[in-house]
């Protein structure tokens, strides 16, 4: 069984990958295991089936390696988050940053083919590198997107301040202020009313902190 409760309000591969740190400090990493990693690649997309699984089989055979990867997928998160804070501010992004998600696509050099999907076909992409690095390079190649399109990414950080959750705003008005309306969206807007309608109300407000 894979797990399916990972957050997706990033709409990318990329931003969906920067969400996963822990939202509050002492709350869990939802990427802190080697199978949790590749559980959120391939429930986002990035990874077909069959290389999920020979991912996921890996740990068995090389678990060093895989425990090394997993690190690195925490370095390059990290990476992620400083890109996506960059390109939210609509500020260029350093060089250095660029240097390291060119690394990471170089851990992914292989070549795309047409695979089985449902009744038609999809194209995936086949690495020629052997090693668990390999999973990590549909999300440098997600980012390295994000990057190449710059102002035109769309990438916003959620309206609330106390919200960590990046999203990319896909919307045809560009609008889109809110991680999650049903989250985020509400919690803002009871508590701007109750900023309206006074103090005395602020008892019911702290209780949505
Ligand atoms: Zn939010």
């Amino acid at each position: 069984m894979i797990r399916r409760s990972f957050i997706k309000v990033g709409d990318d591969l990329a931003v969906d990958f920067a969400n996963t740190v822990p939202r509050r400090p002492g709350t869990r990493d939802e990427l802190d295991s080697w199978r949790a990693l590749i559980d959120f690649l391939e429930l986002r997309g990035g990874l077909g089936r069959d290389e999920a699984a020979a991912l996921r089989a890996m740990a068995a055979d090389d678990a060093r390696g895989c425990a090394a990867a997993l690190e690195r997928a925490h370095v390059l998160r990290a990476t992620a988050r400083d890109v996506l804070g960059t390109l939210a501010a609509r500020r260029p992004v350093p060089a250095a940053r660029v240097e390291q998600v060119n690394e990471a696509l170089g851990w992914g050099l292989g070549a795309p083919r047409l695979v089985r999907r449902g009744p038609g076909w999809g194209l995936a992409h086949t690495p020629s590198v052997a090693g668990p690095l390999r999973a990590l390079a549909p999300v440098a190649r997600a980012l390295a997107a994000l990057i190449a399109a710059g102002r035109t990414s769309g990438i916003r950080q959620c309206a609330n301040p106390a919200c960590i959750l990046y999203f990319r705003d896909r919307s045809r008005a560009g609008r889109r202020r809110w991680c999650s309306m049903a989250v985020c969206g509400n919690r803002m807007k009871v508590a701007a009313h109750h900023r309206r309608h006074g103090r005395r109300r602020l008892a019911g407000a702290r209780g949505l902190a």
